[in-house]
Formats: structure tokens, C-alpha cells, sequence
């Protein structure tokens, strides 16, 4: 569905996967898990474009049910990937980075890989740089759910992509599970940081995007987080 204009939430098996429709083509965010493809190109097709108008896909993590089907959506439509350097790696074997509990961990490694990308679809990004074919993104390092995490905002748009650092539920922002974060402190600070941003779109990986929101609501959340 469309939140805003030109911003699309498409609910996939378990994660949030995000459609952006700019001047030079669509942009992606996340892809869902394996399962999704069929979703992401019919949802696409639903709203007037085809995939070969897909330009790039910004993907946050490396994790099964945000990456599961970003080399079927890559192949379909050529688009170029863009995401940090640790999850370009993950992303072309098809593994989750290590951030579970054991047990969980343990077969998350050993049955839930996904369709791994070839390398030279992907291009690295880093820390505040702004994307070079889609500059009013840029990129914010937010490590602690994963090791490797990265958002994408637009100051412009006044949207944040926050992936797992923060989530929604019950309409209301919140930190994603420390339980499964590789880093709880990093993961506080990213969140801070992100909230301290304000921008009047929260699209998350988990839960539905939050908007219309009071800025005073987020703040007090920061100060909370930071305390
Ligand atoms: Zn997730």
C-alpha cells in the first residue's frame, strides 16, 4: 500500500520490504524472505511499472527474511545492490550474519540459506555517503542488531529507513530485541541516533512504518534509550 506519495509498504512473509518511486525509477528496500519474489513483482506490476524500472535495491542486513529474495528481484529486473561491506559478502553465499541465539544461530546457518548474489551486482557502501545514482539517499551505519547494519534516509523526503534498529508495534516506536542483537550498547546508540534524526516517516523492517506521529513521542524515546 502507499503510506505517502511515492512510498510503498509491502508486507512479505515476515519482514517489511519498502518501494520508493523517485524521478529516475523505483528503489527498493529489503527484499523479504525467498518466498517474496512473486509478492514484490506482482505488487510492482499492481502500481503501473515492471521490474526492469527497478534501479537499485538497499538492503539493511544480510538476515534470511530481509535479503531471502533479493537475487531473484536482481536478476528480474537488474538492478544494482547497495549495502555495507560485510553484508555484500553474506550476500554472496547466502548466509545470515551471526547475531541469534545458539540453537537458533545453528540452523539458521545449516537449512536457511538463501539465493546468493554475484558480485558484481553489488556495490559497497559506507557511513554518510549518499548513494551515487539516487542521491537523495544517504546511508547511516546503525550497527547492533547485526554487526553489519546500515539505514537509508532522505532529509529531503524527511523518510528513514531504519531496517532492524528499530521496529513498531501498536503503532509506537521501539528498539528491536536485544535478545537477538549481536551488540545491545551499539544497538542502543544506533537507535538514539536514528531517533534523533525525526523524521516523519519511520519505515521499519518489523511492524507497520510509523507516521503522523509527534515528534515529542521520539524524542522522548531517545531520552529514554539514552539514559
Ligand atoms: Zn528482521
Amino acid at each position: 500500500m502507499e503510506i505517502i506519495t511515492n512510498l510503498h509498504w509491502i508486507k512479505g512473509l515476515s519482514s517489511n520490504i519498502y518501494l520508493w518511486e523517485g524521478e529516475d525509477g523505483l528503489v527498493m528496500v529489503d527484499s523479504g524472505r525467498p518466498g517474496d519474489a512473486d509478492r514484490i513483482t506482482g505488487y510492482i506490476e499492481s502500481i503501473g511499472h515492471d521490474l526492469t524500472q527497478l534501479k537499485g535495491i538497499l538492503i539493511t542486513h544480510a538476515d534470511y527474511d530481509h535479503a531471502g529474495a533479493v537475487a531473484a528481484i536482481q536478476e528480474r529486473s537488474g538492478a544494482i545492490i547497495y549495502t555495507g561491506e560485510q553484508s555484500a559478502e553474506l550476500l554472496t553465499t547466502g548466509k545470515s550474519p551471526n547475531h541469534f541465539p545458539r540453537v537458533m544461530q545453528f540452523l539458521l546457518d545449516r537449512f536457511f540459506h538463501y539465493p546468493p548474489l554475484t558480485k558484481n551486482s553489488i556495490r559497497v557502501v559506507q557511513d554518510r555517503e549518499a548513494i551515487s545514482d539516487q542521491s537523495q539517499w544517504s546511508i547511516i551505519s546503525s550497527p547492533g542488531h547485526s554487526p553489519d547494519h546500515h539505514s537509508f534516509y532522505s532529509s529531503f523526503n524527511s523518510i528513514l529507513f531504519a531496517g532492524d534498529a528499530l521496529k513498531s508495534s501498536d503503532d509506537r516506536l521501539q528498539i528491536s530485541s536485544s535478545r537477538i542483537s549481536s551488540d545491545p550498547v551499539e544497538l542502543r546508540e544506533s537507535a538514539v541516533a536514528l531517533l534523533r534524526l525525526n523524521p516523519s516517516v519511520f519505515a521499519c523492517g518489523h511492524g507497520p512504518p510509523v507516521h503522523g506521529h509527534s515528534a515529542d513521542m521520539v524524542m522522548a524515546l531517545a531520552r529514554q534509550l539514552d539514559g
